[in-house]
């Protein structure tokens, strides 16, 4: 401020006496401000309505908070499909929870259950559920809450292993957004289990997944979690697939070239200790193995 007054300075003589507010550049930041406060405020409320719902376990009606299709503003997408959106988190609002019975599953699902299901979470959920009032917009912990509420409820009555895969994988997409590694990799480690079940046991497409991107998916799991021989595999048979589409192929192959790159770098740094120990041995065994196969 003190220096913008001086620059005009010594020009008072010459008749410019009031010039010490004058600006030589003009500040875009300050003009975006003033736009921004006519604009109205997009807020996470404008992008959500209450949806009544009928519970198919206790038949009482209740309304769950549900983003509408405006509200799904995608910014990035993780090499685990994870979405990142603008303004609204959907996964925040994806799990349905009857507060009468303490039903609860993700949007999907929600509706469909069998008698045996239903009669399970009567004798072991609802007989035991307290009941819980959340406010009108959630936050990533309670969105946790309700993710393991509804994880509970696949375990109790022991649902298709792709539901719980896609719950675990879910939750451990929130505790990447938390920074908690140690629970991110807990529930992909859980994931992956689920995954590789359903991959060999049910039908596709899940949740809009056709088999390739399954066995993508497998093989990034695994890449995230350091288990380099499997995820090659699994990446291995997306890219070498004749019938698998073109850009799933594309994104195999990318993460496959990460390790490829991961593995080099950890040889390079073999080469320079000149470490003969048998964890180098197995590395090296890994990295002919790869070549091989690609
Ligand atoms: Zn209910």
């Amino acid at each position: 401020m003190g220096q913008d007054s001086n620059i005009f300075s010594g020009l008072e003589d010459l008749g410019f006496t009031d010039i010490s507010n004058i600006e030589i550049y003009k500040k875009p930041e300050k003009e975006k401000e003033s736009e921004h406060k006519n604009k109205p405020k997009l807020t996470e409320d404008m992008f959500l309505y209450d949806k009544e719902i009928t519970c198919p376990v206790c038949e009482s009606t209740f309304s769950a908070r549900t983003v509408k299709t405006s509200g799904y503003r995608m910014k990035k997408r993780d090499s685990d499909f994870y979405i990142t959106y603008e303004i609204i988190n959907p996964y925040f609002y994806d799990v349905i929870l009857c507060n009468t019975c303490g039903y609860a599953a993700m949007k999907a699902d929600f509706h469909k259950l069998r008698q045996f299901e239903i009669e399970g979470i009567q004798k072991n959920i609802a007989s035991k559920w307290h009941g819980k009032k959340y406010p009108q917009i959630y936050d990533i912990n309670i969105a946790i809450e309700r993710y393991k509420l509804s994880l509970l409820n696949y375990s109790i009555i022991d649902s298709k292993a792709s539901k719980k895969a896609m719950n675990c994988l879910k939750l451990s997409w929130l505790y990447r957004e938390l920074g908690d590694t140690k629970n991110e990799e807990l529930f992909r480690k859980n994931a992956l289990i689920g995954f590789k079940d359903a991959y060999l046991n049910e039908a596709t497409p899940i949740y809009g997944m056709d088999s390739f991107a399954i066995m993508y998916l497998i093989g990034e799991l695994n890449r995230r979690s350091g288990n380099y021989d499997e995820a090659l595999k699994y990446l291995g048979d997306v890219i070498t697939s004749r019938i698998a589409n073109k850009k799933i192929k594309e994104i195999a192959a990318d993460q496959r070239d990460l390790i490829r790159e991961e593995l080099k770098n950890a040889e390079t740094t073999e080469d320079i200790s000149d470490a003969d120990t048998t964890e180098n041995k197995k590395k090296e065994g890994l990295l002919s193995k790869l070549f091989k196969s690609f």
